[in-house]
């Protein structure tokens, strides 16, 4: 731990860029350049925090500021909520903690948009707390230092990588030590092809000993969940029954009854759709292991779904009929407005 330490201290003196939130100590100057620089490059964030600096010198004037005029300079960036957010925030700072940042790890976890990592950053940064950042670069550094080959995503992954970051932490100076491992992280243990040949660590480096850099770090593949948008039509006939249909194969629900089906590819489309319908009840969500379904039901007429293509189902007959769990949960809210 203590060479690993030593090691990265003084690569960050040889190697560290001249940015210019490194010189400062003043939380509301960190926050903005940590907000700037989420899931944005350093060179390309870099004019952002300028522009921001010299609009905005202080949380109040940030705070002070229209919406507009903050989205304005946000303007290229992306991710318009983020420059809301960092309004918002602004905001929170003047209005409940009288324009000064909280000055304890607990205290910034209360800023909205500040997670873990912020509150890290600027508790060490601004305050030399010693509290230990973990940010894809540290993963990816403490992976392969160390050779752990436990899912970074995982619960049981974030505990290990947690403690092993807190573990390394240099307690007597917590910011050079948060600056120079994610420093490390993005310029020499880079995510490819990292120069392991001119590595201050490679004689003790697991992932080169073993020959699994390419491997590390591990990340557990998010099965992707494709969400899609039901309308049930509720058709009924002069006898007050309501027209089912059964499902097909190679879907959900095969063999199930439902009532007369329109799907949509997209929640633009659905809203689009559900303007001129009388809804029953409000979205019914259904969620299957790759499958997230939002249902409406929706009052249609014959005329638009021929009867004779359905069979008609009155309230006692659907017991006897199999029905998709979320058809279910719609007839035990509503089966008293349509019988
Ligand atoms: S030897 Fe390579 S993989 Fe290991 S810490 Fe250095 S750059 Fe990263």
């Amino acid at each position: 731990m203590q060479a690993l330490r030593q090691a990265l201290q003084e690569w960050y003196q040889n190697h560290q860029r001249d940015l210019p939130w490194r010189h400062t100590q003043d939380p509301y100057f960190i926050w903005l350049s940590e907000i700037i620089l989420q899931q944005t490059r350093v060179d390309q964030g870099l004019p952002y925090y300028l522009k921001f600096t010299n609009a905005f010198p202080s949380v109040q004037l940030l705070a002070n500021a229209s919406q507009q005029e903050v989205l304005n300079l946000w303007q290229g960036l992306g991710y318009y909520s983020r420059g809301r957010n960092l309004h918002a925030t602004a905001q929170q700072v003047t209005s409940d903690f009288n324009g000064v940042f909280p000055e304890s790890y607990e205290g910034l976890l209360k800023l909205k948009g500040v997670g873990p990592y912020t509150a890290a950053a600027i508790a060490s940064f601004a305050y030399n707390l010693p509290h230990a950042v973990l940010d894809g670069n540290v993963f990816r550094v403490l992976s392969r230092y160390f050779g752990v080959d436990l899912a970074i995503n995982s619960t049981e992954g974030k505990r290990v990588f947690e403690a092993l970051a807190s573990e390394l932490l240099d307690d007597n100076h917590p910011a050079l030590h948060n600056q120079a491992i994610m420093e490390f992280g993005a310029l020499q243990c880079k995510p490819v092809s990292p120069n392991c040949a001119i590595c201050p660590v490679q004689e003790s480096c697991m992932a080169l000993l073993t020959n699994k850099v390419a491997q590390l770090p591990f990340k557990i593949k998010k099965v992707k969940v494709r969400k899609r948008f039901f309308v049930y039509h509720l058709v009924k006939n002069e006898q007050n029954r309501l027209a089912f249909s059964r499902r097909g194969p190679k879907d959900i629900w095969e063999g199930l009854f439902e009532f007369p089906l329109t799907e949509f590819d997209s929640l633009e489309a659905i809203e689009h759709y559900l303007k001129n319908e009388q809804i029953i009840g409000s979205k019914f969500q259904h969620v299957l292991t790759h499958q997230k379904i939002e249902a409406y039901f929706v009052v249609s007429s014959p005329k638009k779904w021929p009867l004779s293509n359905y069979q008609m189902l009155g309230l006692e007959d659907i017991e006897d009929h199999p029905i998709p769990r979320l058809i279910d949960k719609f007839l035990n809210a509503h089966s008293g407005e349509l019988f």
